[in-house]
């Protein structure tokens, strides 16, 4: 080793424009590995950067033995190259492959210190080649006996297994893309296509130099190729902007969205929120990884509804009355799709602001609610004008107004059932001697009283009318002549019986009837008063205090 060391000290050195042009080539990439490093949004970021210094270290490794004179010293500047050549492709095949699944995180030391492990080998293996000849045999010599020319490197198994290992690398690279162009679609797989191509450089210039000798100033050509990739791949993601522009764009839209929205890992912890979700829960700082439930305003009531029905429900309402605030909760699993799974990675929680609409809602329901009871308190009104207006003041009994709807209504009933229908015509006896004797108010009173005791002794299919001074009518639906007859006189002999209660004390009272029966006696209203009220007349003039009835 230092024998080959110290065989560069005594070599000479040429400087020619070829190593000015490889130069500018190194210094290039140099600046592109740099520029990379201060981007925001480049998956696979720095493995870009290790492809680009090892790309980097392959280029300087040859020009510093272009610029050698010396056969050893070629041969060790040869050597030196072995952890540039096998470290490209391998940072080539990492960077590709979490670019194009869109992996942003460092690869662990363990990883790395793989990665590594095959190059390392090789370099030591090239380093110690004059002890063992794997990498380059004993035939490897200058081409022609000029000081200063190029070597003709005859290789050895060595080298040929760390070429495969290389193709290996190759290989893994374009089957991802491949992948990618097949899975992708749109701008996209033109995207990827592209890189497809520019994969296939390294590729091709390589295999024409292994097997066909093509040559760049007499050396190997893929650093070359590799550092054209390398600016081709940087100006697609910067000229092209398609891997970072759709993301920036995304969280411009989420940046300047009214609507609140949260972003939950699969154990409910809050990773990601656009500014409207900080304003309105009142964070500023420290949210990031705090537990959904514990974020302040909305957070329990919001993991509430989740947790309801597993969250299911579409468009389930976030009320917030104390702001104010109602929101329309939509939920979006966010999954990682491949071909055989669905890896569910969390949840995105779109809270659309429906809080006018809410509002107005609301006011809606309760003018509704105030209309609702002003119309019920109308219909109650109604109902009591009604009634006053069908019924008597004096003793509450319905009035002749409510006797043609009500008996109408009746007759129909009976006509369906096959029923026969009663009148009973009722008039109190002497009546104007009683007010003449105790006045009207005791005469009032004693109206009263016959028309409770009216009340008390119709069943609730009858109906008992004032219809007159002191003329009463009964309404008995079902009840033929016989049994009409036979409860009116159960009323005129209870009322002969028991005196009514007045003001002025107990006065006795009694009362003649007539009765006429609906339908053989009469046909309507007028027809039945008119035989009522014949035998009404037939019980005055037979001695009162009677019940009459014809036929
Ligand atoms: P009868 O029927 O037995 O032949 O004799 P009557 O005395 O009852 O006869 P009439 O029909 O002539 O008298 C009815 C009386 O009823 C006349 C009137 O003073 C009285 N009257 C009518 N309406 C009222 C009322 O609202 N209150 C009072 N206190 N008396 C009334
Ligand atoms: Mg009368
Ligand atoms: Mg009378």
């Amino acid at each position: 080793m230092l024998s080959l060391l110290s065989s560069c000290s005594q070599s000479g050195w040429d400087f020619p424009v070829q190593l000015l042009i490889t130069g500018v080539v190194c210094f290039g990439v140099l600046l592109l590995s740099r520029w990379v490093s201060q981007q925001r949004y480049f998956p696979g970021q720095s493995n870009f950067i290790w492809l680009h210094l090892a790309c980097l270290w392959w280029m300087l490794a040859a020009s510093v033995e272009m610029a050698a004179q010396g056969a050893e010293c070629k041969v060790f500047w040869a050597s030196m190259a072995w952890p540039g050549i096998l470290l490209t492709p391998t940072f080539w095949a990492v960077f590709l492959w979490q670019y194009i699944y869109g992996k942003h995180q460092r690869l662990s030391s363990p990883v790395l210190a793989m990665l590594m492990l095959a190059p390392a080998l090789c370099w030591l293996l090239a380093l110690t080649n004059p002890w063992h000849h794997l990498m380059y045999t004993e035939q490897t010599a200058p081409l022609s006996g000029d000081y200063g020319s190029p070597i003709k490197y005859v290789h050895g198994s060595a080298y040929y297994v760390a070429t495969a290992y290389g193709y290996i690398c190759m290989l893994f690279c374009s089957g991802i893309v491949i992948r990618a162009v097949l899975q992708s679609s749109g701008l996209y797989r033109r995207h990827y296509l592209v890189f497809l191509l520019l994969t296939l450089v390294p590729w091709a210039v390589n295999a024409s130099h292994v097997f066909l000798g093509m040559s760049l100033f007499g050396f190997d050509p893929t650093p070359f190729s590799f550092a054209f990739t390398l600016m081709a791949f940087a100006w697609l993601i910067v000229g092209v902007r398609l891997f970072d522009l759709l993301p920036v764009a995304r969280n411009l839209l989420l940046e300047a969205l009214f609507d609140p929205v949260l972003v939950v890992d699969s154990q409910m912890r809050v990773v990601e929120v656009n500014p409207s979700a900080l304003k309105l829960s009142g964070l500023e700082r420290g949210w990031q990884g705090r537990r959904l439930q514990d974020w302040p305003v909305l957070g329990a009531k919001l993991h509430e509804l989740m947790s309801q029905a597993d969250g299911c429900e579409p468009n389930q309402l976030l009320s917030l009355p104390s702001l104010d605030r109602y929101f329309e909760l939509n939920i979006r699993a966010v999954e990682r799709t491949t071909r055989h799974e669905v890896t569910l990675l969390g949840q995105m929680l779109y809270l659309r602001d429906v809080s006018q609409r809410h509002i107005s809602e609301l006011q809606l329901a309760d003018a509704l609610a105030v209309s609702e009871q002003r119309l019920q308190t109308i219909l109650e009104l109604h109902e009591q004008l009604r009634e006053q207006a069908l019924c008597d003041p004096l003793t509450g009994l319905y009035n002749r107004r409510y006797l043609e709807e009500f008996f109408a209504r009746e007759i129909d009933r009976v006509q369906r059932e096959q029923k026969p229908l009663s009148l009973a015509l009722i008039d109190l006896d002497h009546f104007k001697l009683l007010n003449d004797k105790h006045g009207h108010l005791e005469g009032d009173d004693v109206l009263k009283a016959l028309a409770d005791k009216l009340r008390r002794n119709v069943r609730s299919s009858d109906a008992a009318f004032r219809i007159g001074g002191e003329e009463f009518l009964l309404v008995l639906p079902g009840a033929d002549l016989e049994e009409a007859s036979k409860r009116l006189n159960i009323i005129c002999k209870q009322l002969a019986q028991q005196p009514l209660e007045t003001r002025g004390g107990l006065r006795q009272v009694t009362l003649s009837a007539g009765i006429a029966c609906w339908p053989t006696q009469g046909l309507n209203l007028d027809e039945l008063l008119d035989v009522a009220d014949a035998a009404l007349y037939q019980a005055k003039r037979a001695g009162r205090n009677q019940v009459v009835t014809f036929g």
